[in-house]
């Protein structure tokens, strides 16, 4: 406003764009109003023909008559720089068209390399014939494939994920005439998936297994004697075998030759014990050198045999440990589910724990099996004839 303050076009100075404006239009009305209207007119006319180019449609195609960008270059641009395989097969799933992305994941030189050839000239035989298979089944069906995992390739003994969606190719009259491809590159995911699940695995192991021997801990041995009865009432009748087993004067191997000898000679005992039942049987760590085991599906006549056998399997020859061979015995309580009727895992607990004091007092290296007394017989039998 300072410089138009001092620029005097009448002789006298003005001090705003307002009073020269009124000024001239005070003085050439006729021409200034003549001139703003033909400025008007003039970018009216601009306006309605780019309108006009814009927006105007083919009358057959209905497309955009004049788009302002070119498309094909736009796809071509947006091809050759997105990371994703994009990529278009005839009938016979050779390459008509791909972008660089392709080309590189399939080791061709170049994008050129790549068309008229199929998946038999890059993969092995047995890995581009199940990826052929999959194509010519959507040109025949017409059906697309979506999302799917593929095991692409093995580079340095690595595996690439990918990602795959391959839909029909229809000409203007809608026959298909070959397959559009898309995928992505999922391997990095594919190992963070693979991770996470170990480390979860490792989590759950971590929670349900004893450290030191890698036995059930004693939360899920409890689980899995809670499971077994429950299933032998499903079934009516459980043959199910309790067994506690302690090791004989356990703190005398400590006292003797440490607390480190002790773990290893737990190690090999809670192996052995594994070694001597069947898969389907499971053994606990129950405490510090007390181990449970259930013999599911163990008949009543065989518990204390069965019981004794692994007794045998466990102390038959001395464990070796870093201070050399240590000979072992253990003690057992042995319970028959079926010689006691109902009973929840608690009482189970207390019955074969009072067997296991028996064959500590009888003195040990031995099996003792808890039968009911002849007291809690009859207390069983009042309770079933009241319910
Ligand atoms: P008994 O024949 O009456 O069973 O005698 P014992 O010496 O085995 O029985 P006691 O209960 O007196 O001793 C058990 C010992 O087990 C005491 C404890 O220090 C030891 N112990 C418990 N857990 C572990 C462990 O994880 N590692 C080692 N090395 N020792 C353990
Ligand atoms: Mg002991
Ligand atoms: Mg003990």
């Amino acid at each position: 406003m300072t410089l138009l303050a001092q620029f005097d076009v009448f002789g006298t100075p003005f001090s705003s764009k307002w009073e020269l404006t009124a000024r001239l239009l005070a003085q050439h009305p006729v021409q200034i109003l003549w001139a703003a209207f033909l400025l008007l007119l003039c970018i009216s006319a601009c306006v309605g023909a780019l309108a006009h180019r814009r927006f105007s449609k083919n009358k057959q195609t209905g497309q955009l008559a004049e788009p302002l960008v070119d498309e094909l270059t736009m796809f071509r641009a947006v091809a050759a720089s997105v990371p994703d395989f994009i990529y278009v097969k005839d009938t016979q799933s050779r390459f008509l068209l791909a972008n660089r992305s392709t080309a590189e994941a399939m080791g061709a030189k170049s994008v050129s390399d790549l068309l008229g050839k199929t998946d038999l000239d890059f993969y092995p035989r047995e890995l581009a014939e199940g990826f052929l298979a999959d194509e010519q089944k959507v040109i025949r069906t017409g059906q697309p494939l979506v999302s799917r995992d593929e095991v692409t390739r093995e580079i340095a003994g690595e595996m690439r994920y990918t990602l795959s969606t391959k839909v029909p190719l229809r000409d203007a009259a809608g026959e298909i005439i070959g397959i559009i491809g898309i995928g992505r590159d999922i391997t990095a995911l594919k190992h963070t998936e693979t991770a996470l699940k170990e480390a979860q695995e490792k989590l759950q192991f971590k929670a349900s297994h004893d450290a030191l021997t890698t036995l059930l801990n004693r939360e899920a041995v409890l689980e899995m004697l809670e499971r077994e009865l429950a299933r032998g009432d499903r079934e009516k009748g459980s043959t199910t075998v309790v067994l506690l087993a302690d090791v004989d004067y356990f703190k005398n191997i400590n006292d003797a030759h440490g607390h480190q000898v002790g773990d290893e000679v737990l190690h090999a005992i809670a192996d052995r014990l594994v070694g001597a039942v069947r898969v389907y049987d499971y053994v606990g760590r129950y405490g510090g050198e007390e181990f449970l085991v259930i013999l599911a599906g163990c008949h009543e006549m065989e518990a204390l045999t069965r019981a004794d056998q692994i007794r045998e399997a466990v102390t038959a020859a001395p464990i070796p440990t870093v201070q050399g061979p240590i000979a072992i015995t253990i003690s057992l309580g042995v319970l028959s589910v079926r010689e006691w009727g109902p009973l929840v895992p608690e009482e189970i607990l207390r019955e074969v724990d009072n067997a296991l004091y028996e064959a500590k007092r009888d003195g040990r290296n031995r099996c003792k099996l808890a039968l009911p007394t002849v007291a809690s017989r009859l207390q069983e039998s009042a309770t079933n004839a009241h319910s």
